[in-house]
């Protein structure tokens, strides 16, 4: 039985994690946590799922101890992602961590952690995302000498990051597979007399509304055919589950930094 922690339990995907490792007979939630000062403290993590009361009581902070829980999984905040990473690296505690929004330098300091613990981290969880990055790899390769590749993406309105790392993970997918830099390649934001599209750059489009959970498109267009690949997911459960099976994976795992896509078997 694999005993798992999970952070910012109170958030939608908190919620939707509980709910997911609930679900699964190989599973059993030990530890939750979210925000200190936050009302949810002392709260029960299943009532916050909706599921009736699990007997676990949402923390300020994680277990102290090793033998405490088996690993975390954490889709918060980018700060307390990093702090959670230096606590589990000191316990020798694998993390699974869902945070998107991190900078170039937070995400080079996640990775260091990846030295001490076994460490999985994907801007986006789903099967179907997964399997599109792959997607979207081939097709640049054969398509980018006469397309112009395009990014879109749309989320709910309480989303605080842009564009989503799911976006910019397909971005960064595409860019390594035409051997391009994403610094150089990427163009993020237009606005005005932008003058015209320079060839191999990868722009980006960002919509926010309503309950929108995660809509992600790359379109490769060219002079008379046009190639869209499309993932619409419709609820977060897609991203939970993705993230209970790579707990489940990362577990078995020796210590080393690994995505979605090494959970599917699909590097
Ligand atoms: P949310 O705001 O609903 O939830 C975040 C939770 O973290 C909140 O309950 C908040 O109180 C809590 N939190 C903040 N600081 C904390 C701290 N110091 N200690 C403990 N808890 C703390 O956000 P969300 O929609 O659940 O998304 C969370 C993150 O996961 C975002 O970065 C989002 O982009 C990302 N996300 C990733 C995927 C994926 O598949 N990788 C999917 C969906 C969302």
């Amino acid at each position: 039985m694999l005993r798992i922690a999970i952070a910012g339990a109170a958030g939608r995907m908190g919620r939707t994690l509980t709910e997911t490792v609930q679900q699964n007979e190989g599973c059993l939630l030990v530890a939750a946590t979210d925000r200190a000062g936050s009302s949810v403290i002392g709260a029960d993590a299943g009532e916050l799922a909706g599921l009736g009361p699990l007997g676990i009581e949402v923390k300020a902070s994680l277990p102290a101890e090793a033998d405490q829980f088996d690993l975390l999984i954490d889709f918060t905040t980018p700060e307390n992602t990093l702090s959670n990473l230096a606590h589990c690296a000191e316990l020798g505690v694998p993390m699974v961590v869902g945070t998107t929004g991190l900078s170039a330098e937070q995400t080079d300091q996640l990775k260091s952690y990846a030295e001490t613990i076994p460490l999985c981290f994907a801007a986006n969880y789903s099967t179907g995302v997964t399997l599109c990055l792959q997607l979207a790899q081939q097709a640049a390769k054969v398509l980018a000498e006469d397309s112009d590749i395009e990014i879109t993406e749309a989320h709910h309105r309480h989303k605080v990051d842009a564009p989503s790392g799911t976006a910019l993970a397909l971005g960064n997918a595409i860019a390594e597979s035409l051997g391009q830099s994403s610094e150089e390649s990427f163009v993020l934001s237009r606005e005005g007399i932008t003058g015209a599209r320079e060839k191999g750059k990868i722009g980006f489009s960002v919509i926010r509304g309503g309950d929108i959970v995660g809509d992600h498109s790359v379109i490769f267009a060219a002079d008379g055919e046009r190639v869209e690949i499309t993932h619409k997911a419709s609820s977060r459960m897609s991203f939970a589950r993705g993230a209970v099976r790579a707990a489940q994976w990362l577990s078995d795992q020796p210590v080393g930094l690994y995505d979605m896509r090494d959970v599917l078997g699909l590097s």
